[in-house]
């Protein structure tokens, strides 16, 4: 911990800061009033569609710039609100069209082009619920996805799904229709597909927007856990209150902004506020379709005009191993606030941030679960370099410990250890995980969501992360359940046992590491090695797939034969191996 502080940010004095006083607004902010900053549907009911688009254009706002789309050669294509309208319109009408409605699963598996986001907002415009795909996933974790979640319609680009998709069509009975976005209209798509832009050429413009309520689900985000397959958390459209409130607070945004959030929708941080709050708000959203590239990436915030930033730890450190000097080689009159998400942010991140670019990077914290921003250092108070920041009005966090019959113990005195709580309540938390309920009901004590992340607070209320409370993954903002890891490496021949573990990197935070022992009758050998690398690489993609792998003959297991990932990661890192009584070696 360290006791350095930023002063909040002065910067920009004549935009007045949505949050300015952290206790009163805490003190006099409720979730039913945040509700009513929302238009709702004209016949009555709740739309995150219409909260994004539709009411902007009704307010005459149709004209402004709502998505601006930098395509790979960083050329600019703007979309203005009263066009994305239109657009979602249209795609509304193509699910229509193919008999798709409320409730049906639409997923996309695309890089971050215009048609991802224009399906995003039709899908929920036409009721039905949209699940996004990361574009790197391999064919195992999207079969697993679209089966759990029973996809009935895929959008995706030809090259992916003829990579990544084809070969699984036989083995998901509910994918009815399979949506090329990359085609030009009329152009064939492959066999078994349909040409999107075809199909919205042929639909209408005019659509009427599905009357959902706030409870009706809207969004699919999978995460992963320490065992089992991935988790699909259900999100409403009611979380378009909290996107909205967060974004304010949190990111401080106002329709002026230009506001690039650099996640992929792929990511909830991407849909959320990669998607939902900006255009709820009503501001220009940025899109680049590029990876990450830092020189390109100064020169998106120069020429864009960016005024808020919303990135990730892993992009960050990699900046800053580039240097400041790069920074300033580019000049950013108009950005007035940066933020992050998804790691830890190291407190020499954000003192280099504050050297380099005039502002330090704001970090947040959130999951997936969550559904938005939970706890943030604000614009208008001091950043503690290191912590997470302070709960978000609306939000009662807590630290606390699980006792062994269930119950919560509060922990109290400051800068004391234990896990994440959250009471439950906000309108973005997710409502279950698709087919899962017990999973869903092991997250919650009484009222208390715990969120598998161990923390501690100060005692002027900030929080400070620690560390996950489970076995799982975090890799370049990626989160990975080691068991669908090592599930995949089972399959080949010659393991016999697999174990996973996050080991630290300086930049990707943590990188996936496997260990494997091998079957009787196969040598381990670097062929060999390379072969399995290949191999999880192929089936999983090229985020989740293990960079490293050592192979032993035998995996530490406790007596009832789990692995003991915490061992093998002790020992990995030189580190104590703590209590091993349990352990049963080379069985
Ligand atoms: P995901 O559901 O993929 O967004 O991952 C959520 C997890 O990422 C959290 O439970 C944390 O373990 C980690 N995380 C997110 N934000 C932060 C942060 N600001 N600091 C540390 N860890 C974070």
């Amino acid at each position: 911990m360290t006791a350095e502080r930023i002063a909040k940010s002065t910067i920009h004095p004549s935009i007045p800061h949505h949050l300015q006083d952290y206790d009163a607004e805490r003190r006099a902010f409720s979730w039913d009033a945040a509700r009513s900053a929302l238009d709702g549907l004209p016949g009555g009911g709740l739309n995150i569609a219409h909260e994004a688009i539709d009411r902007h254009v009704a307010r005459g706002a149709g004209a402004k710039t709502a998505l601006r789309w930098l395509d790979k050669q960083g050329q600019p294509h703007d979309f203005s609100y009263a066009w994305l309208r239109e657009l979602t319109n249209r795609f509304a009408n193509v699910l229509g069209t193919l008999g798709l409605g409320k409730g049906d699963g639409v997923f996309a598996l695309t890089g971050r082009i215009p048609f991802l986001y224009i399906a995003a907002l039709g899908t929920l415009k036409n009721g039905s619920v949209f699940c996004p795909m990361f574009s790197a996933f391999g064919p195992e974790p999207i079969h697993q996805r679209m089966s759990i979640g029973r996809a009935k319609a895929l959008v995706t680009t030809a090259s992916l799904y003829q990579r990544k998709v084809a070969g699984l069509r036989t083995s998901l009975p509910d994918l009815k229709h399979v949506l090329i976005a990359d085609l030009p209209c009329e152009a064939e798509a492959p066999e078994g597909t349909l040409n999107l832009q075809t199909l919205m050429d042929h639909a209408s413009d005019q659509f009427t927007t599905v009357a959902t309520v706030d409870e009706d689900l809207a969004l699919l985000h999978f995460t992963s856990g320490t065992t089992g397959r991935p988790k699909g958390a259900m999100h409403v459209h009611g979380a378009v209150t909290a996107h909205l409130a967060t974004a304010r607070y949190a990111l401080d945004l106002h329709p002026e902004d230009v506001f690039w959030c650099t996640a992929d929708p792929g990511w909830v941080t991407g849909t959320s506020y990669g998607i939902i709050a900006p255009l709820t708000i009503g501001a220009t959203l940025l899109v680049d379709e590029q990876e990450f590239d830092a020189e390109r990436w100064y020169r998106t915030l120069q020429n864009e005009g960016v005024t808020v930033w919303y990135t990730a730890p892993t992009a960050i450190r990699m900046m800053m191993k580039l240097g400041a000097d790069r920074v300033r080689q580019y000049r950013y009159p108009g950005l007035r606030f940066m933020a992050s998400v998804g790691e830890p942010l190291n407190s020499e991140a954000v003192v280099w941030s504050n050297g380099a670019f005039g502002m330090p990077f704001h970090d947040n914290w959130w999951q997936t679960e969550t559904g938005g921003i939970m706890i943030a250092n604000f614009a208008a108070c001091d950043v503690k370099p290191g912590s997470m920041g302070r709960p978000l009005p609306g939000i009662e966090a807590a630290i606390a410990n699980l006792t062994e019959d269930g119950r919560l113990v509060f922990v109290e005195r400051p800068d004391e250890q234990g896990e994440l709580v959250l009471k439950a309540g906000w309108p973005s938390m997710f409502r279950g995980y698709l087919n899962e309920e017990a999973r869903y009901r092991k997250c919650f004590v009484g009222d208390w969501y715990l969120t598998g992340d161990l923390a501690r607070r100060d005692e002027e209320g900030y929080y400070w992360f620690v560390g996950r409370a489970d076995d799982v993954i975090k890799t370049s903002g990626h989160l990975i359940g080691p068991f669908e890891v090592e599930d995949v490496l089972m399959e080949h021949p010659a393991v016999a046992e697999a174990g996973v573990i996050g080991k630290p990197d300086p930049v990707a935070l943590e990188i996936v590491k496997a260990f494997v022992a091998l079957k009787p009758g196969f040598t381990a050998n670097e062929a060999l090695r390379l072969e399995l690398l290949a191999h999880a690489r192929k089936r999983l993609g090229a985020v989740v797939a293990p960079k490293e792998i050592d192979f032993l003959p035998g995996l530490p297991k406790t007596r009832s034969g789990k692995i003991m990932r915490r061992l093998l990661k002790a020992r990995e890192l030189g580190l104590p191996e703590g209590d091993i009584s349990t352990l049963e070696e080379n069985k």
